[in-house]
């Protein structure tokens, strides 16, 4: 034990941890080959005002969460806290408007937000997500809550539920929020003392704000944006909420989704579990279009639409889902007495990894029945056994580990033998 750990609210990803970790980044890999997604990886640090105006002043990343730096050039850097905004800025440092539209790019790795440590919340924690750049039309609202939906189906997680919401464009959304704010006014002393600076800076925030108090005004009759819809944003839901019938992708509407980034418009929405909140895991996956984001960042306008999910937190339930299940896929395990018995099983070892059929070895250990115990303890199907007999013959014991029935092959048919009765 040293004096050092790792820094607060930060762990250590361990092989129990890639298990998941590797399982979710494959299906990403898969739907995103699928869906022709390109891969991304912007740089860890950015410019600090990327954020600040990107993910918005009136976000808590920005106003508490960000990790900031100074270099010694006088940059100020920040760990990114999410992908998007970088993203942005890549689409225009290497000239994707001239790509067919609309561009797809996906990502997989850390982000950073100095959050209060609490359960299921780190400073470094990991995402996934999907853009689709360039492109107004409400097929890629619907594409991007389909491959969200598929990559949990693919994950295996049933009972999946859909929020989806509109929160209007620049045209509807400020009048809706005049609306909202006279509604909210009148509870002004009930409503907590975040939501009262809400007020003032951005109303929608409120409507997510996750006080019980403020909850109950809202849900209690607050207006609902999808009222205050303009023609041209409520033609595009509606086709949006006609696809997903279509695709028989089952949603409810909820007219208060808001999501907590300042960027968004139209079309927002996230996925739970049924057993939304249990362990304090909520939200799966969570999107929307953002057809601001390259103007507010100075560029020209880019339509988009993209969803972003917390790999640790779809880690946890894939865990929490294989509990008890810790058997290896291997169903071969090789163990062997003697020097020459461990000399051939190091060549044999190898000759399996070239046939890529996976085998436990403990090349190290000496005792036979150790290693049997480990074989059993690892719920292998087939041991092959190599004493100094064996060894010595050229020949290998398969031992059946359920029906405990075993024969001796010639060593250079072992791995044809383990094919035919694996299936391989
Ligand atoms: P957001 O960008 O805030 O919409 O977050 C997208 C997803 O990232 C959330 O649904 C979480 O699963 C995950 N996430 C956000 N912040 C953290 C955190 N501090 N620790 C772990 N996961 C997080």
């Amino acid at each position: 034990m040293t004096k050092y750990q790792s820094p607060i609210g930060m762990r250590d990803l361990l092989s129990e941890d890639f298990k998941y970790f590797n399982k979710i980044e494959k299906v990403c890999r898969e739907i995103a080959g699928f869906y022709g997604f390109q891969r991304i990886e912007p740089p860890i640090l950015e410019q600090s005002l990327l954020f600040e105006k990107g993910t918005g002043q009136g976000t808590e990343i920005v106003q508490k969460q960000m990790f900031s730096l100074r270099t010694k050039g006088g940059d100020c850097l920040t760990l990114r806290p999410e992908y998007t905004p970088s993203i942005i800025r890549a689409y225009f440092e290497h000239g994707m408007e001239s790509l067919p539209k609309p561009v797809k790019l996906w990502y997989f790795g850390p982000c950073f937000r100095h959050e209060k440590p609490q359960s299921g919340r780190y400073r470094q924690f990991y995402q996934f997500g999907f853009e689709f750049l360039g492109s107004e039309s409400w097929i890629i609202d619907a594409q991007t809550i389909q491959l969200s939906y598929n990559i949990l189906k693919a994950l295996e997680f049933k009972n999946l539920i859909i929020k989806v919401n509109s929160i209007g464009d620049s045209q509807c959304c400020p009048y809706y929020k005049k609306v909202l704010m006279s509604y909210l006014r009148s509870y002004r002393n009930s409503i907590c003392a975040d939501c009262v600076k809400r007020l003032k800076l951005n109303p929608l925030r409120i409507l997510d704000c996750k006080n019980e108090k403020c909850q109950e005004i809202i849900r209690g009759g607050a207006p609902q944006i999808l009222d205050h819809l303009c023609k041209d944003c409520n033609d595009h839901f509606k086709k949006v909420l006609e696809s997903l019938d279509t695709l028989k992708i089952p949603y409810t509407l909820d007219p208060y989704l808001v999501r907590g980034l300042d960027y968004y418009t139209r079309t927002v929405f996230e996925i739970s579990t049924e057993k939304e909140g249990e362990g304090g895991q909520g939200t799966l996956v969570g999107g929307g279009r953002y057809d601001n984001l390259a103007k507010i960042l100075g560029g020209k306008e880019v339509p988009a639409c993209g969803c972003a999910s917390g790999v640790g937190r779809i880690a946890n339930l894939l865990k929490e889902k294989s509990k008890g299940d810790s058997k290896t896929t291997s169903k071969v395990f090789l163990a062997q007495v003697g020097e020459l018995a461990k000399k051939k099983s190091l060549k044999l070892f190898e000759d399996f990894r070239k046939q890529k059929i996976k085998v436990v070895e403990t090349l190290h250990k000496d005792s036979l029945s150790l290693q049997l115990k480990l074989a059993n303890k690892a719920g292998v199907k087939y041991v092959l056994i190599m004493g100094q007999k064996e060894a010595l013959e050229e020949k290998i014991i398969i031992r059946d580990m359920k029906s405990g029935k075993q024969k001796t092959v010639a060593l250079a048919r072992v791995i044809k033998e383990i094919k035919r009765k694996t299936g391989k």
